[in-house]
């Protein structure tokens, strides 16, 4: 039993061993990805239900790693942001978004607003505003085509703070928009504080608001909610013509999810947005 006990022992601190130095490995390309421009946004489409009408998109980073392949945010992001390397990677993401706004808008396409998640470390940092009005002005881009996810977490923390930078952020002229709603802690109160023009309702609320009564009467509440501080409400997630339905029912504005699209590389969503127009 020592010696199981010992191997054991052996074999977890290997497993540990080995994990760090994955960690230790993924942050050093982690700032080599910086340098080397391995970073590139995918698009989603955001419909709005009375027309039909693709009227913004949002940015979701991908990590095209050299030996690991295309990586989604969820295996590099926490990293990111534990290592602060988030704040010069969502630099990166801002502009490279601000880069492709001004390039869609040039095309002649129907006006395509731009949505880019944003995280605590960086809506932390008293100079975003300024960071934000800056790219702005370098990509000659009207504000309006550009907004903003926050999520209810990095309100909630600090209100007052928070409350100054959003209606800093919303004096250039951007959307606010407020991510993954239903799952963090919000009060009402305080939310009709904050400048916001978006509510989007988180998908697991949407995933079931076709088979659990309570999802569709917390959806529906959401809806109401949004409309009475005057804000849109976008649900995530669609994935069925049912779920759908339900939504446009329920007076939803806009949706966003496999059943238009999964996010696309730029020149993608341009093939799908003329297909979709002929
Ligand atoms: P999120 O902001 O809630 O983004 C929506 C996620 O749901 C995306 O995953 C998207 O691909 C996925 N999704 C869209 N439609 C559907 C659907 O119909 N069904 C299902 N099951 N999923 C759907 P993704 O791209 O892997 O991003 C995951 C999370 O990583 C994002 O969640 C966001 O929190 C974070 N993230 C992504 N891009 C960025 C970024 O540029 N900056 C920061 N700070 N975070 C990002
Ligand atoms: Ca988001
Ligand atoms: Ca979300
Ligand atoms: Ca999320």
């Amino acid at each position: 039993a020592k010696q199981l006990g010992r191997n054991n022992f052996q074999f977890y601190s290997d497993a540990l061993q080995h994990q760090a130095t994955r960690r230790v490995e993924l942050e050093r390309d982690l700032r080599a990805a910086l340098t080397n421009e391995e970073f590139e946004l995918h698009f989603q489409p955001q419909v709005r239900l009375h027309d039909d009408a693709v009227i913004g998109v949002e940015a979701l980073v991908r990590w095209r790693h050299p030996e690991r392949g295309l990586l989604s945010p969820a295996r590099f992001i926490p990293l990111a942001e534990e290592t602060g390397l988030i704040v010069p990677l969502g630099e990166w993401i801002l502009r490279a978004a601000c880069r492709q706004a001004r390039t869609w808008r040039d095309a002649g396409l129907p006006p395509l607003r731009v949505a880019v998640n944003i995280s605590a470390r960086q809506f932390n940092d008293d100079q975003l505003p300024a960071l934000i009005e800056n790219l702005l002005r370098e990509h000659e881009l009207p504000a309006d085509l550009l907004e903003l996810e926050l999520t209810e977490t990095m309100l909630m923390t600090d209100v007052k703070t928070a409350s100054i930078t959003l209606n800093r952020l919303k004096a250039l002229g951007i959307a606010l928009a407020l991510d993954d709603f239903g799952t963090g802690y919000s009060s009402l109160a305080q939310l009709k504080r904050f400048p916001l023009d978006m509510i989007k309702i988180d998908r697991s609320f949407v995933a079931n608001i076709t088979i659990d009564q309570n999802d569709d009467t917390i959806v529906q509440a959401i809806i109401k909610m949004a409309h009475n501080l005057g804000m849109t409400a976008l649900a995530e997630g669609v994935e069925t013509t049912e779920q759908e339905d339900a939504l446009r029912t329920h007076g939803c504005d806009m949706v966003q999810g496999y059943l238009i699209s999964k996010p696309l590389p730029a020149t993608e969503l341009e093939a799908w947005l003329s297909a979709r127009h002929v």
